[in-house]
């Protein structure tokens, strides 16, 4: 990362932005033409280790594109909020944010598409669901782990006598 200063390694602020973004950027290839496509997801963290869960309908181009090509980038930013300042380059946005690489799979064993599930509503809602075979059977659950990822902020620039 080129401004250091701004890198988050703080265990706890990496779980707070997942918790809180909510909407997965998906960077997927198709040959020489990338395809991102926004989505909700659910997370595990364990030992720093991040598993992502994604579902959707059982159709679509994201699929066609991930059967040719597995490997994929993700992105997500939360706490945007934008600042003025006098001159147009003191303008801006903080954020935080988390950006990583990694490698998708479509979930096929029953058992882990309603863990899947079950993990994607907790991170989107806070609550406990669980979701029968039928249920299960209707909707696709696309499993991304990740090989690297990192997460930055920009804090609110000080706030001047001048009041920016
Ligand atoms: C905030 C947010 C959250 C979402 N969460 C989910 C989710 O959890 N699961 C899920 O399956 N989908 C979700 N969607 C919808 C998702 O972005 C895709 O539209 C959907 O998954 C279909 O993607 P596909 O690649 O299968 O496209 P297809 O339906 O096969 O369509 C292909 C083409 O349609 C156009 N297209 C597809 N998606 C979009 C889009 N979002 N906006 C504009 N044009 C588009 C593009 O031109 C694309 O090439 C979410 C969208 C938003 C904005």
């Amino acid at each position: 990362m080129r401004k250091r200063e701004r890198e988050i390694t703080e265990p706890s602020e990496i779980l707070a932005i997942l918790d809180e973004c909510k909407i997965l950027h998906l960077g997927l290839s198709d040959g020489d033409q990338p395809y991102v496509v926004p989505l909700n997801y659910g997370y595990l963290l364990e030992d720093g280790k991040l598993t992502f869960y994604l579902h959707g309908s059982t159709e679509g181009y994201k699929y066609e594109v991930l059967q040719k090509n597995p490997k994929v980038s993700f992105a997500m930013e939360c706490g945007v909020i934008p600042f003025e300042g006098t001159a147009a380059c003191q303008y801006g946005m903080s954020y935080r944010s988390l950006m990583g690489k990694g490698t998708a799979k479509l979930v096929t064993d029953t058992d882990e598409k309603q863990l899947g599930l079950s993990i994607l509503m907790k991170t989107q809602t806070g609550k406990d669901f669980s979701f029968n075979e039928k249920l299960v059977s209707i909707v696709n659950v696309i499993k991304i782990t990740a090989d690297s990822y990192s997460a930055k902020k920009r804090p609110l620039p000080p706030k001047t006598s001048a009041g920016n």
